[in-house]
């Protein structure tokens, strides 16, 4: 292949390439961008979902760690006063004065914050100094576990009861802290005991988790102390049963999410089982506050990127149509720019490039290229008789007529201009250009169109032929002269001839 032919080659594989593919380029192009785009958005907004769980289960450990520190800090200070009463016990000259007992021994007592009474109870577990009374209640609380714990274990220490309603003090959750007094010899010689009120209230009233969080103090028996939001029917009540509560005694702390049968609302609950103190914490936020914020920003965010992404798909389509639209209306103007518009047929513009092509193809194949040059025989009386409008139709169906009579694909016609048709032939010997411009006369004479002013009394055509075997010198201009003047010699010979040169 020449250079040139080369070059024509793939300009017309391009064009044709881009023609077919470049308005769905742009749409697929678009969609693909937009698909990345709600991607990069999803992943975004997954990752600050995520953000949002995170943070709330560290708030969750936070809270819990400072309720935590504050609950063990109290416990510490309650701690003292059971020890001062151990001490004021071995002092004779406070033991000796009721009045001066109860007010050295049980100071501590009444002052430190949520204490209730303080009890000191002999071997048997009779009441024998009471913090609230002079003369002590009468009661005996030798079946009790904090009783018997340290009658039995002297090594216990500091023992902090389940907690339970004190059977004294009606209705009020308490815990009861307890020591062992021991006799000189080491004997068991009864307890300390100061009963604790459970009422956490100012802690928990300051911590907020949200409309639908809540934060829960509950005795690992399963006993509710104290629950953020206040509710008077949860404290005392006992979901030991629940299966919330069944996990929280499950490890020592963990986070875990779990939707509530009582309010079917999914919340994210953060446990710790307090080391040193039998209370069980809980702090439960519920997801639709922790997503709160999130939720707004999803919305707002997904939804500008959706209408984005919609809005550029369909500006996309709408480019990729007025492309097309564009593209179609190139390829008709090719098309007009190349054909006669009276006839269809290829115009003399064309013809040139199709006779250089030609010609340059013979020369390189070493084959014979023919022309056959159309000419319709008294035309212009034709016009002078029917009139232009008919001489026009006339010149229609003679193209059509010469189209319809060439049959291999590289050839064509042309219209070389007025009344006048050149047919090119590649690769056809002179004796088929003839046998070719033969047919063309014979199938234009059978149209059978009137025609009173020529001496066949309808249209006819006389037809030229030339062929040659192109050399290196010369041009295409040599076939056509030559079958233009055979063309010549074919109305010198009465017209409605073939001649050849
Ligand atoms: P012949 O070729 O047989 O010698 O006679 P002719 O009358 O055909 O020869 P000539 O070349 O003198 O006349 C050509 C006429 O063709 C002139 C014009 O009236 C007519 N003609 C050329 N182009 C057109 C066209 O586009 N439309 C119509 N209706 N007529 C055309
Ligand atoms: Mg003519
Ligand atoms: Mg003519």
């Amino acid at each position: 292949m020449k250079k040139e032919d080369r070059k024509r080659f793939w300009r017309t594989v391009r064009f044709k390439r881009y023609a077919l593919s470049a308005p769905h380029a742009i749409v697929l192009g678009a969609t693909i961008i937009v698909l990345l785009m709600i991607g990069l958005c999803a992943t975004v907004l997954y990752q600050s979902r995520q953000d949002a769980l995170d943070r709330a289960r560290e708030t969750s450990r936070n809270l819990g760690l400072i309720a935590e520190r504050d609950i063990e800090r109290n416990f510490e200070l309650y701690d003292l006063s059971p020890q001062a009463v151990m001490q004021g016990l071995q002092r004779p000259d406070v033991m000796a004065s009721p009045a001066l007992r109860r007010g050295v021994l049980f100071d501590h007592a009444m002052t430190a914050q949520f204490l209730g009474s303080m009890l000191v109870m002999d071997a048997e577990g009779h009441v024998v100094l009471d913090s609230a009374n002079d003369v002590p209640r009468h009661g005996n609380f030798a079946d009790r576990r904090y009783f018997t714990i340290h009658r039995d274990h002297p090594d216990v220490g500091l023992y902090t009861s389940d907690p339970y309603e004190f059977r004294l003090r009606a209705g009020t959750p308490s815990i009861a802290l307890s020591r062992r007094l021991s006799h000189p010899d080491g004997s068991f010689a009864g307890i300390v005991l100061i009963a604790i009120n459970l009422y956490f209230h100012e802690l928990f009233a300051g911590l907020r988790l949200g409309p639908h969080g809540s934060m829960s103090l509950i005795g690992k028996d399963g006993i509710m102390i104290m629950r953020q939001p206040y509710d008077v029917h949860m404290i005392g009540r006992d979901i030991s049963r629940a299966a919330t509560f069944q996990r929280f005694r499950s490890a020592p702390e963990g986070t875990f999410s779990e939707t509530a049968s009582i309010d079917g609302v999914r919340r994210l609950y953060y446990f710790k089982n307090l080391p040193h103190v039998p209370l069980v914490l809980m702090v439960a936020e519920a997801e639709q506050d922790i997503y709160a914020a999130w939720r707004v920003r999803a919305l707002t965010i997904g939804s500008l990127t959706a209408a984005l992404g919609v809005g550029f798909v369909v500006l996309s389509v709408l480019l990729g149509a007025q492309l097309r639209r564009r593209m179609r209306a190139e390829s008709e103007l090719q098309m007009l720019a190349k054909t006669d518009g009276l006839t269809g047929l290829n115009n003399r513009r064309t013809l040139g490039e199709i006779l250089e092509r030609e010609w340059r193809r013979a020369r390189r194949t070493r084959t014979t290229l023919s022309l056959l040059f159309v000419d319709i025989d008294r035309f212009k009386a034709y016009n002078d008789t029917y009139g232009h409008q008919a001489g026009d139709d006339a010149l229609a169906a003679v193209a059509r007529c010469i189209s319809g009579n060439i049959r291999r694909p590289a050839d064509t016609a042309a219209r070389y201009g007025g009344e006048e048709f050149v047919v090119v032939l590649p690769d056809t010997p002179p004796a088929g250009a003839v046998q070719i411009a033969e047919t063309i006369r014979t199938a234009i004479s059978e149209l059978a169109t009137d025609h009173a002013g020529s001496e066949y009394g309808r249209v006819t055509v006389s037809i030229g032929t030339a062929s040659c075997v192109p050399e290196q010198q010369g041009d295409v201009s040599t076939v056509i002269r030559a079958a233009d003047e055979a063309l010549y010699s074919a109305k010198a010979a009465g017209r409605n001839k073939v001649a050849a040169s």
